[in-house]
């Protein structure tokens, strides 16, 4: 590409048999050219010369392409009707990103909006414009080089980085120096979620720029991805100020990947481009001809398809709350259908019963079953870990419909392949106003003090004066308590994070999902070892009971104690609070899944403490730990039966 006497010098379309798009053209399977989105370039005899040649680097290369007879780009400005500009387009885009306008770039898997990443005022324009007020952009960086300016990169963050998957890495900031970096990218959060240029036409607009942008995904809020460039015109067209768009079509959108290095390992959170959609190999005893259709959860949404041993789990396709995510969901249904010519005999679904994914299952089958929500979660873990026999499984996250009707997410299961039990669960605590506590915290704070000490809890004036709710909202949510309207009662491990992040002053509400978690994990102190008590109740199940941790908690912040000592106590305690199930139910094998995990603190403690006892532990790398493993657990768990767990055969337990 960068060899002036090559003749596809600066061509952002070169590729060969090892690298180039696939997943996002594919139309149909086997993987041919006529299959392709690539079908409508006729190769001139050049090229054509090489893709027959069985010596030559692109022999059989789909995507083969060069400037004379492949796809090209052209930069557009949008501000005065869509008028294509005369200027070479690539440096064009360079020169409008380097005066802070903002640029749609139709990319490999979808459009991405690209802003100098450098620009306070040109990031906050953005965010602005797309309505998103604090959640992290990604950034593309120039080189590894420029990355470690201002993080620390391990060996293995370097090779992700680098790697075939290229996805985006999470990775720590370097303290203390001066980041170049706007704060707006990323605000009050010590990690940036960076990649390099992955397609030639990144490598030569980054080449150009020689500096990091903002690249995010082109949409609207949380909706999927455009693909092509009229729905991008429609919706992105008071976004972005400039267009570079191709004329080689997207048949698919796929969103970057986002990684994280936890326990030295890769942990895949958001699993798109690069890994999707490669199998997920079932052991035997699950290897049949039965083809079987998952359709995922709610939040984080994908699906998967399995045929025979193989599991084809989708790529991310987001939160299904919006019209269009609902129909990329639908579409992408139809479109793993077509390509692996697979109709599925059976349709596994949350249990969820206003999950649209739900009801979507049950209309198009009659042979549809459900999989408890956490229970799909550890299904998930123990497939990706291959994990056989009897083994303890830890759901932790924010929302799950539990078999019993409320909303579970702190749960803990005994399961082999056959059976599963429910052994545990965190004490519940109501949430007033429901779904509205998933965006504030401060409801759950409020749900826990409530359960704890009764509607006095009211009259504790400057505790409300933090949380800023206005006289009404703590009217209506007193109302809502006092007589159980709208305040279903959880066990969610998620809102516990929430209520603490809360009842020390970190965060009242959260601008995306987790963020007042993220706070309170972003403020932890790897020096504290202290921890809280708990304890252990009996109701058929154990129930852990964190009343006398709560307790602590507001006693500490009451005497000063560093909010960052309190926050590490608090994680401790949860650490403490596995290892203590896993002792008393003699389980060598613990299985931990849920959004929770991808906390790295509370995954490293929790590991430490059980390998410590000899216990072998087991999380994800490949598959997310949060909703994007749904889909696989939920095929995976389809058959399982549900086994009631006898609390007799436990002969004692202490408290901690
Ligand atoms: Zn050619
Ligand atoms: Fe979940």
């Amino acid at each position: 590409m960068n060899d002036p006497s090559d003749r596809r010098f600066h061509y952002p379309f070169i590729n060969c048999t090892n690298c180039g798009p696939r997943f996002s053209i594919i139309e149909s399977l086997p993987y041919d050219r006529p299959n392709t989105s690539m079908k409508i370039f006729e190769m001139c005899d050049e090229c054509k010369a090489e893709y027959e040649n069985p010596l030559d680097r692109r022999f059989h290369a789909q995507p083969i392409a060069c400037p004379k007879c492949g796809p090209h780009v052209e930069f557009l400005d949008t501000q005065e009707g869509k008028k294509i500009l005369g200027e070479e387009p690539i440096n064009a885009t360079a020169d409008r990103i380097r005066e802070g306008k903002i640029v749609a770039l139709k990319g490999l898997g979808g459009f991405q909006l690209i802003v100098d990443a450098r620009d306070n005022e040109a990031v906050n324009r953005l965010r602005d414009r797309k309505h998103r007020d604090e959640k992290p952009f990604a950034l593309m960086f120039p080189s590894i080089e420029s990355i470690k300016e201002i993080c620390d990169l391990s060996g293995l963050e370097k090779r992700l980085l680098l790697s075939p998957e290229s996805p985006i890495v999470l990775l720590k900031k370097k303290m203390n120096i001066e980041y170049g970096i706007a704060e707006s990218v990323a605000p009050d959060n010590p990690y940036l979620g960076i990649m390099l240029p992955y397609t030639p036409l990144h490598h030569l607009l980054l080449n150009e720029l020689n500096f990091p942008i903002v690249a995010t995904s082109g949409n609207i809020s949380e909706e999927p991805m455009c693909i092509d460039e009229e729905e991008a015109f429609e919706k992105l067209g008071g976004i972005a100020d400039y267009f570079l768009i191709h004329n080689r079509p997207i048949v698919r959108q796929v969103d970057d990947s986002i990684v994280r290095i936890v326990l030295d390992r890769e942990m895949v959170l958001r699993r798109a481009r690069g890994y999707a959609p490669l199998p997920i190999t079932l052991s035997e005893s699950e290897d049949n001809e039965k083809s079987i259709l998952a359709v995922g959860g709610h939040l984080k949404n994908n699906i998967a398809l399995k045929i025979g041993s193989n599991v084809f789990v989708s790529q991310y396709i987001g939160d299904l709350s919006t019209e269009s995510a609902y129909k990329t969901f639908v579409k992408v249904i139809d479109d793993f259908k077509t390509l692996y010519n697979s109709e599925p005999s059976e349709v596994v679904s949350d249990m969820h019963p206003a999950y649209l994914s739900t009801n979507y299952a049950k209309s198009i089958t009659d042979n549809h079953r459900s999989v408890q929500h956490h229970y799909a979660h550890i299904a998930s873990c123990r497939t990706e870990n291959q994990v056989t026999g009897t083994a303890l499984g830890v759901a932790w996250d924010g929302t799950g419909f539990g078999l019993d009707g409320t909303i579970w997410g702190g749960e803990f299961f005994i399961s082999d392949e056959n059976t599963f039990s429910h052994v545990a669960q965190f004490r519940q605590f109501q949430l007033p106003g429901g779904e509205k506590a998933i965006k504030e915290s401060r409801r759950s704070a409020i749900g826990i003090l409530y359960e704890l000490y009764g509607a006095e809890i009211f009259n504790d004036v400057l505790l409300f004066e933090e949380m800023n709710f206005n006289d009404n909202e703590l009217e209506i949510i007193k109302s809502m308590l006092d007589k159980n309207i709208n305040s279903p009662r959880t066990s969610s491990a998620g809102r516990l994070f929430d209520a603490v992040s809360s009842l020390l002053g970190i965060s009242h509400c959260s601008n995306y999902e987790g963020q007042s978690a993220m706070k309170l994990e972003f403020a932890v102190d790897k020096n504290e070892s202290g921890k809280y008590h708990f304890e252990l109740k009996e109701n058929g199940k154990f129930i852990i009971d964190w009343q006398a941790m709560i307790e602590s908690i507001i006693d500490d912040r009451k005497n000063g104690v560093d909010v960052t000592k309190i926050s590490t106590k608090f994680h401790n305690t949860l650490s403490e609070i596995i290892l203590n199930i896993s002792e008393i139910l003699s389980e060598e094998k613990v299985v931990l899944s849920g959004g929770c995990f991808q906390n790295i603190y509370l995954t490293e403690k929790t590991v430490e403490l059980l390998e410590n006892k000899n216990h072998k532990v087991y999380v994800h790398q490949r598959i997310p730990p949060n909703d994007g493993g749904i889909a696989l657990g939920q095929i995976a768990a389809a058959d399982i039966k549900y086994s009631e767990f006898d609390l007799s055969s436990i002969k004692s337990y202490q408290n901690y």
